[in-house]
This record gives structure tokens, sequence and C-alpha cells, in this order.
């Protein structure tokens, strides 16, 4: 699924590799489970038309098991 831009409607390219010296990782704990964090690796997607810049994971399946 390509991702468009939110702000011009623009393809958006993707894949777009983000570095920080301290490393950037999202993560979700687990309800009261430390073990059970999930971590996933950050990529970028950047509007080529007006530079506006999506970050996202492709690594979402463990976020999504609880909404609370
Ligand atoms: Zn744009």
């Amino acid at each position: 699924m390509k991702k468009i831009c939110n702000q011009c409607q623009s393809e958006m390219i993707e894949d777009c590799k983000v570095e920080s010296f301290g490393g950037v990782t999202i993560s979700k704990k687990g309800k009261g489970v430390i073990f059970n964090t999930e971590y996933a690796t950050v990529k970028a997607a950047v509007c080529p038309s007006c530079g506006c810049i999506v970050l996202y994971t492709d690594k979402y399946v463990g976020f999504t098991k609880s909404l609370s």
C-alpha cells in the first residue's frame, strides 16, 4: 500500500532510513508484563513535493493486539 502525503496528496518516498546517535525505537509495553514489550525499527516516508515526513514501521502486528 502506497503512502500518500496528508498535506498535498503526493505519493511519498518510502523506506527511508531514520538515523539517530541514540538509536530510535518504538516500543509498547504489554499489559503490566515487561517481557511482552514489542520493539520495532522506525522507517520514514518523505513527500518529494512538500517535504512532509511520516514515521512508520513494518513490524506493527504486536502493536495492534490490544488497544488499551
Ligand atoms: Zn506533500
